[in-house]
């Protein structure tokens, strides 16, 4: 486990002694974090071309294309200034590819869990376990019921694009989960692989864990950084130790 360069002057130990003695609840990202997908940012660009194609729209350069996916409230606007009249009807047919695509490649095995998932199970004996995902609800499910992960969930918010307006990292979806898991932010970690989980989870006062994985680049420059860098789930163990 690594410390954030922020956190140089406390030391690991001490963290996890003051954070997990009062830690109730452990949060999650979905994709990347519990779920790889192969080149993520490159999947959800080839559906945003495919559905700019379909509406006639032409292509915004490619750094506009992938900064929409980090663009909390902004998602609606920057589309609309794009030139997309109905975003409802935009929305639900990039929804529709989506979902197809990815059943597609879970059924093909191209999109499946990271080896490290099985440790929800442990985690969940002795914490309240969430889902604070910004994919939508019927993909999310998609992915829960086919790898068999949604038993250990105590509570699961879908934002998806359809609420994207609330998206992480807007405070929205990470307070309705803690509300209703009765859990206090302070109380809480968030894990996720990116800004927007720990932008958002840090606004909202919760512990902040960036699960770094392989093929993934570092995340730089964030407003918050995370309180925890870690490159495994088994490392969240760490938690659950040090709070006996
Ligand atoms: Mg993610």
């Amino acid at each position: 486990m690594e410390i954030c360069q922020t956190y140089k002057k406390k030391e690991l130990p001490v963290i996890i002694m003051v954070h997990s003695k009062t830690v109730k609840a452990i949060l999650f990202d979905l994709d990347g974090t519990l779920v790889r997908l192969p080149r993520i940012w490159e999947f959800f660009d080839e559906l945003l071309i495919d559905t700019l194609n379909e509406f006639c729209i032409p292509l915004p350069q490619k750094d506009s294309r992938l900064a929409i996916w980090h663009s909390g409230g902004d998602f609606e606007h920057t589309l609309k200034g794009w030139g997309v009249s109905d975003y409802d009807e935009f929305i639900h047919r990039f929804d529709q590819l989506d979902l197809a695509r990815r059943a597609r490649m879970i059924e093909s095995g191209e999109i499946h869990l990271f080896d490290d998932v099985d440790v929800l199970g442990n985690l969940h004996k002795e914490f309240k376990l969430g889902l604070v995902t910004n994919t939508p609800p019927d993909i999310a499910l998609l992915e829960l019921d086919a790898f068999g992960i949604k038993e250990h969930f105590d509570e699961l918010v879908m934002l998806g694009t359809v609420e994207q307006h609330i998206a992480k990292p807007l405070p929205d979806g990470f307070l309705r989960c803690l509300n209703n898991l009765d859990v206090a932010p302070e109380q809480a970690v968030m894990v996720g692989d990116s800004s927007s989980d720990i932008i958002g989870g840090n606004r909202v006062g919760m512990i902040t864990v960036l699960i770094q994985r392989p093929d993934q680049p570092a995340l730089k420059n964030l407003e918050l950084p995370p309180d925890l860098i870690i490159t495994d789930l088994y490392e969240l163990n760490s938690f659950s130790r040090a709070s006996k």
